[in-house]
């Protein structure tokens, strides 16, 4: 795979979701930006890579990406070569055991699984509306004691996915900085809820929460260092865009806008 110069990995509800308008915006401005330097686009979602598929042609305004990390990071689908990237789930299905995990997880009161369609095949999901914390560490230790190496992402204060211990956001996003060979100081991560804090993890990266992010992203990133986190003050696809500004520099501003300045 050649070399990319820019990475934008962003969550898709919440994020680049939620304004057309906007979005359709950012849609222009990545595939302009795209055109000039060949950077490379990821949707990194709590949605399987077939809901994305389905909404992108559900969505015209929504750009097709160049990787879908679906199943909260645990499945990752590369569509211009309609190839999964086996070697990447290979590296945690021998850990993976789904019965054992859900026969623990229904022996605690709270959970309720989701239908099959919110289940991955590297990702066990759950509502639990206002879990308190102590009974997610008490979950959390009970599937340690059985042995079982995974681990626990709180979203939303509602869903609780349960993935493969190292799996996850993160690790999507180092996968792909390294399979799209982009330093991650040229890396942007973008989101709105918990299970997005995973991406600003990853060292080096830059990372942008946008405008309507909910509080538990703020509250994390707010320990990151500052250049090179930003709360974006726009909402939706209009944070992610002052996002790109803030991470690619000049470089995103659409060819009219640099010359003139
Ligand atoms: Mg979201």
């Amino acid at each position: 795979m050649k070399r990319t110069k820019h990475l934008l990995c962003s969550d898709l509800d919440g994020t680049l979701l939620g304004d057309t308008a906007a979005l359709a915006e950012f849609s222009r401005r990545w595939d302009d930006f795209r055109r000039r330097t060949g950077a490379a686009l990821a949707y990194v979602t709590g949605r399987s890579v077939e809901s994305v598929t389905k909404l992108l042609d559900e969505t015209p305004e929504l750009p097709w990406p160049d990787a879908i990390a679906g199943d909260v990071g645990t499945s990752l689908y590369l569509p211009k070569e309609l190839a999964w990237d086996d070697a990447y789930h290979g590296s945690f299905k021998p850990t993976w055991d789904r019965g054992r995990i859900e026969s623990i997880v229904m022996r605690h009161s709270g959970p309720e699984r989701q239908g099959e369609a919110g289940q991955g095949p590297l990702k066990s999901s759950w509502y639990w509306k206002h879990a308190p914390r102590a009974s997610l560490e008490a979950l959390e230790a009970a599937l340690m004691l059985a042995g079982l190496r995974c681990r626990l992402v709180y979203s939303a204060d509602e869903f609780l996915d349960i993935l493969p211990a190292g799996a996850g956001k993160h690790s999507a996003v180092r996968r792909l900085a390294e399979r799209f060979r982009v330093p991650h100081a040229s890396v942007l991560v973008a989101g709105d809820t918990g299970n997005d804090t995973d991406m600003f993890t990853v060292e080096g990266v830059k990372g942008v929460a946008v405008g309507n992010a909910h509080k538990e992203l703020i509250k994390a990133l707010k320990k990151a260092p500052a250049t090179h986190m930003l709360l974006a003050r726009a909402n939706h696809a209009a944070g992610v865009m002052q996002g790109c500004r803030f991470a690619f520099g000049e470089a995103f501003e659409p060819a009219a806008a640099r010359s003139k300045s």
